[in-house]
């Protein structure tokens, strides 16, 4: 008990520390600047025209219960977002 104690107070202080230091840079202009080169990426991700996309897929084996099936999805390259997705259920039991 007083072991997991020393454990939370460890912890508790290297976040202490990690609040403190977030809050000395956030007034930093460098860092200002990659932030709002991180959300304008961000934003650019979020409204992505999905231009390059890359089928997928998953074979996944059944049980004594369940079927066999494989997963098949389109991805977008870029945003990795789930554009479709399709599952085939087999024939077979694993
Ligand atoms: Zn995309």
């Amino acid at each position: 008990m007083n072991h997991n104690k020393k454990y939370f107070r460890a912890v508790d202080k290297l976040q202490a520390l990690e609040q403190a230091w977030m809050e000395k840079i956030a007034k930093d202009p460098d860092f200002r600047a990659l932030q709002r080169l991180r959300q304008k990426t961000q934003d650019m991700l979020t409204n992505c025209p999905h231009e390059e996309t890359t089928v997928k897929n998953q074979y996944r084996e059944g049980s004594y219960l369940d079927r066999a099936s494989t997963e098949t999805w389109t991805e977008c390259v870029l945003c990795r977002r789930v554009l479709s997705e399709h599952i085939e259920t087999h024939d077979w039991y694993g």
